[in-house]
């Protein structure tokens, strides 16, 4: 009996020591984020110290696990990190800083993907921010069409860091395959005059889901695209989705399973504890209804010309856009479509969704159905606005002897790009007697 409780002892003395398993660290562009891995929960508290600027990091009942030697420490905030023993028992772990940071720790309780975790948020202090370079454009009259403000589109590519979404066949992680569209349709977007794409997530980092529509606001998007490839329970289900937000209830089995595992995200990726849905209801006035309303009709009208073209190099899961309960898509002012580019629970669509040629497709297309929505209704003030209003008030002129290409495009108060444009002239050679189109002045 006596061996049987010393034995029984011990177990529970071990369980109740919080082992860090793991450290891991990951670097926004902004931030870093370092992540400990215990096997228990445990109580912590941190400080920083000055001169040299350092944060300690105390842990109670714990000890370290982890040799600290897969840690990039060569960029981001943390120059080194180093630990020692307290009292025989608690963890002091004290990282070694470049500069000063706002530090943030808060627990993580275990999901399917980690066990209990302590996470450390790093964010240098805002003083080492570069100050910002002042230019003075000069505009002339020619140059004031080229002034008309881009379009928009703020392109986030689901998950990242801790969060690697769905593991597909072979162990392809959507985190990888998401990004990588993403920054091909940026690529794609950044050639196409009258756009500006805004990479939401440019590295394999974690963003909460309202900061990643936060992020897309500051950038005074019009647009904001999530591009995902999630797994399904069934490995049968296939094909591209295109989803925009509903308020009520989600428009199939499948949505709805896939707005919860999303909408999960950020206990996996960790927020703090931030309740989804803390601001939601208090804005759900009349106001609020309203520009949702807008932006969801604009939501379903773009998102059916992505999925249309989407049909153009995918099996395409529901003909129509479909509507579920995405956090990520809750911004009531700027429209708003998650596309799921494939299911990585698919063998053969995670096959496809590995290689470079099949994501450069999937980038095209989505490309291809944003830029044609945005031809046909321009935002007010927007570069293609200018264009589409010219090309709808055209005259035909008959070019006369003398006239050349520029005479004409000042002549009609527009530039020679657009004139060009207009006609699909190559370059400026014009006949006399050939017939042109203009813009009515
Ligand atoms: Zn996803």
């Amino acid at each position: 009996m006596r061996t049987v409780l010393a034995v029984l002892l011990i177990a529970f003395s071990y369980v109740s020591l919080a082992d860090v398993q793991g450290v891991r660290l990951w670097h926004a562009p902004d931030s870093s984020r370092l992540v400990f891995d215990l096997n228990t929960g445990a109580d912590h508290k941190i400080f920083p110290l000055s001169s040299p600027n350092r944060l300690v990091i105390d842990i109670d009942n714990s000890k370290m696990l982890d040799s600290l030697k897969n840690l990039d420490l060569d960029v981001g905030p943390v120059k080194k990190m180093r630990w020692a023993m307290r009292d025989h028992k608690d963890l002091r772990i004290v990282l070694d800083l470049r500069e000063a940071v706002d530090a943030k720790s808060f627990p993580l309780s275990p999901n399917k993907q980690y066990g209990h975790r302590l996470v450390v948020d790093l964010v240098p202090k805002s003083d080492s921010f570069k100050p910002l370079e002042i230019t003075q454009p000069v505009i002339d009259a020619t140059q004031a069409e080229s002034m008309k403000r881009d379009i928009i589109v703020a392109i986030d590519a689901g998950h990242g860091g801790e969060d690697p979404g769905a593991i597909g066949h072979g162990g392809i992680y959507e985190k990888r395959v998401v990004l990588a569209i993403a920054k091909k349709l940026e690529a794609l977007l950044k050639k196409e005059k009258g756009f500006t794409p805004k990479l939401i997530r440019t590295g394999d980092y974690y963003i909460g889901l309202r900061e990643r529509t936060q992020k897309a606001r500051k950038s005074n998007a019009d647009l904001f695209i999530s591009i995902h490839a999630d797994a399904f329970s069934s490995h049968r289900a296939s094909g591209s989705s295109v989803f925009a937000l509903s308020q009520r209830g989600a428009t199939s089995e499948a949505a709805r399973w896939l707005a919860d595992k999303e909408n999960s995200s950020d206990l996996i990726g960790g927020v703090g504890g931030v309740s989804l849905d803390d601001k939601e209801d208090l804005l759900a006035g009349v106001l609020l209804d309203l520009s949702m309303t807008a932006s969801l009709s604009v939501s379903l009208d773009l998102g059916q010309m992505v999925l249309n073209s989407m049909g153009g190099v995918a099996k395409l899961h529901k003909r129509r856009v479909e509507q579920a309960g995405f956090a990520v898509l809750k911004s009531p002012d700027i429209p708003s479509l998650l596309i799921e580019t494939g299911f990585l629970s698919n063998p053969g669509e995670a096959r496809k969704l590995k290689t470079s040629s099949y994501q450069s497709q999937m980038a095209a297309a989505i490309h291809k159905g944003i830029k044609r929505y945005f031809m046909q209704f321009p935002p007010p003030g927007t570069y293609l606005a200018s264009i589409k209003n010219k090309s709808d008030r055209i005259r035909e002129y008959v070019i006369a002897p003398g006239d050349t290409l520029s005479v004409i495009a000042q002549r009609h108060s527009v530039s020679m790009s657009t004139l060009k444009q207009l006609n699909g002239l190559k370059n400026s050679i014009i006949r006399v007697g050939q017939v042109i189109k203009v813009p009515a002045s």
